[in-house]
Formats: structure tokens, C-alpha cells, sequence
């Protein structure tokens, strides 16, 4: 019997546990995909730290996957065995809710989401439902196409709720801003990155990447913003940001959890300036972003760690000691 590895939270705040079991067999619909590499998202955090409430347990998180297809379940049609696939945090949706039936399978009121309420890749193995699964053709090194998965789609989402804005704010330079701000230079457009206070190495990394100013989140940017992104999960970034953007601004928060937003002067909103929040993504999402990633000449900055060593990528997650994104490796 061939047997995988995983990495599996058994409950929320306690370290993951390295486990052996059986590779599955993928079910009507599914694939089985041999991991190659799966990023570390900030999500994974609140899911391990128990911010996100009712986790499948025992649960292997990790929702930015690549690897390649393993088997094929009953039914499944367009991949290859051997092809390279990218496995996103949206796992499933109903197909019949309202929202399903409006072209915002992101809202769907029966989701599945990959390492959240079904296994996800923190292991050599997954089980995946085709549907949702994107095909990645060969371009280009498994691990640094791993962040595409989430900070790249679900980023995608909020740049495009930010408009087109010209002056572009972006707080909290992880993983998706990195990849933001690239695509927004490819685009011409002037990207602000606002790091915590005097975090001097992500202002260099954010200048490193078209960034035309880089500062602490307090700061005033030298020209007022057409919209901003709030990436890190600090709810006194909304009063700070919409005082940076003008007169009919947007301020999309781009995260799944944030800490309470305090309370702030109408003034600030005052004039059509928005505050609004980007959940999850739709398979649109996904193929806009995998089609533009290419053309805008994408590199994402990862540090690799081992698949065992999936506790220790959280932990320099959490404290900030990375610039880029983590990436675990089999
Ligand atoms: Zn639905
Ligand atoms: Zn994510």
C-alpha cells in the first residue's frame, strides 16, 4: 500500500503533527495530484491559531498547490496524467445558490475551501475536485508558482476591486503585495507600499519591485491615493488608509480575518471614499490572473522549507521574519 506524508492539525493552536496514512483514491470528479510544492498563506495562520472557526479535524491545511495529476477519478475529463495543476482555496461550490447562479461562486453559501473544510497540501498527496483545479503548463519552477494560488488570485480580486487607480496604496508588503506590485508597474501604475514602522528591509523589498515610495502605515504618501489594499490583518489600517486615499476613493480590505476597526471620524468617509471586503475568488478570478502572471514577467520571492518543517514556516510567518512567501516543500 503506498503511503503519503502530511503535516495535520488535530486541533487549533497546537503544533501540526507529521503522519502518516494510505494515498487515497480520488472519488468521481476528483484527482489525485502528487504534491510538488505548496505555499504558506497568511490564512493558514488563522486557521492553525483559530481565528477561522469550524475547521475540519483532523485537518491538513495549505491552499496554494502544484503538483501533478497522480489519477483520475470517474468522469474526470480535460487533464492529463503527469500534467501540472494549481490547486486555489476555493475547493468547491453548490452550483444552486443565489449567488452560485449570479457569477459570484466566491459568496456561495455551501463552499468547500481547500485546507480549510477539506485536506489541503501540506503533504505529498492530494485529492482535489477537477473542477476548481487550474492547469499551469510547464513554465516556470513549481515553488515559485505556489504563491500564485492564493496571494496571486485572491490578490488579483482586490486589485481588481481597487479600480483602476493610478496611485495605488498597498499595506502590509507579504506575499500578495509583492506579487501586486509587479503587475501594477507592468501596468504603469504608481504603487505605495506601507510597511509596519520602520520595517526598513520590506521598504527596500517593496522599492526593489517598482514600489515609488515605501514607508511606515502612519505615513502620509506624498501624492494622495486613488485606492488602497489593506493586505495585513490590522483593522486600524481602515482609518489609516482612507485618510490616504482622495475624494471617491476605495479601500478594499484583502484579507479573511482582521483585528477590530476602530472607531473613526465620518469626515474620513465622508466625500464617497468606500471601505469594502474581497472574500475568496472565482474561477474567473483564477484565469485572468494565470493568463496576465506570465505576460507581466511575475517572480515571486519564496524561502523553501521541508514539508517537516511546515510549524517553523508559521512561526516566521507570524513574526514577520520573512520577506516574500514561505513555500513548503515534500
Ligand atoms: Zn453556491
Ligand atoms: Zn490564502
Amino acid at each position: 500500500m503506498a503511503v503519503m506524508r502530511a503535516m495535520v492539525m488535530e486541533a487549533p493552536r497546537t503544533p501540526l503533527m507529521l503522519r502518516e496514512r494510505p494515498v487515497p483514491s480520488p472519488g468521481a470528479g476528483e484527482i489525485l495530484i502528487a504534491v510538488s510544492a505548496c505555499g504558506v498563506c497568511r490564512t493558514d495562520l488563522h486557521v492553525v491559531d483559530g481565528e477561522l472557526e469550524h475547521p475540519k479535524l483532523p485537518l491538513v491545511p495549505g491552499h496554494e498547490i502544484v503538483g501533478r495529476v497522480a489519477a483520475l477519478g470517474a468522469g474526470v475529463s480535460g487533464f492529463a496524467m503527469g500534467e501540472r495543476v494549481g490547486v486555489p482555496w476555493l475547493g468547491a461550490t453548490c452550483g444552486v445558490c443565489p449567488y452560485c447562479r449570479s457569477g459570484r461562486e466566491n459568496l456561495c453559501d455551501r463552499p468547500l475551501f481547500t485546507g480549510y473544510t477539506r485536506d489541503g497540501g501540506y503533504a505529498t498527496h492530494t485529492i482535489a475536485d477537477a473542477r476548481y483545479c487550474s492547469p499551469l503548463g510547464d513554465a516556470g519552477d513549481d515553488a515559485e508558482l505556489a504563491p500564485w494560488l492564493c496571494a496571486g488570485l485572491i490578490g488579483w480580486r482586490s486589485y481588481r476591486m481597487a479600480g483602476d487607480a493610478q496611485a495605488l496604496g498597498l499595506y502590509g508588503f507579504g506575499a500578495a503585495a509583492h506579487i501586486l506590485a509587479q503587475v501594477a508597474r507592468w501596468q504603469g501604475r504608481r504603487v505605495y507600499a506601507f510597511t509596519r514602522e520602520g520595517d526598513t528591509a520590506a521598504q527596500d523589498f517593496a522599492r526593489s519591485l517598482g514600489a515609488v515610495w515605501a514607508g511606515g502605515s502612519e505615513e502620509a504618501p506624498p501624492e494622495a491615493l486613488d485606492a488602497a489594499i489593506i493586505f495585513a490583518p490590522v483593522g486600524a489600517l481602515v482609518p489609516a488608509a482612507l485618510k490616504a486615499v482622495k475624494k471617491g476613493g476605495r479601500v478594499v480590505c484583502g484579507g479573511i480575518h482582521m483585528s477590530n476597526i476602530p472607531s473613526f471620524p465620518y469626515a474620513l468617509l465622508w466625500e464617497e471614499r468606500h471601505v469594502m471586503s474581497v472574500a475568496n475568488l472565482t474561477r474567473d478570478d483564477a484565469r485572468e490572473f494565470l493568463e496576465i502572471a506570465p505576460k507581466a514577467g511575475i517572480r515571486s520571492e519564496i524561502t523553501r522549507y521541508p514539508l517537516a518543517r511546515a510549524n517553523e514556516a508559521l512561526s516566521d510567518l507570524r513574526e514577520g521574519r520573512l520577506q516574500g512567501a514561505a513555500v513548503l516543500i515534500p
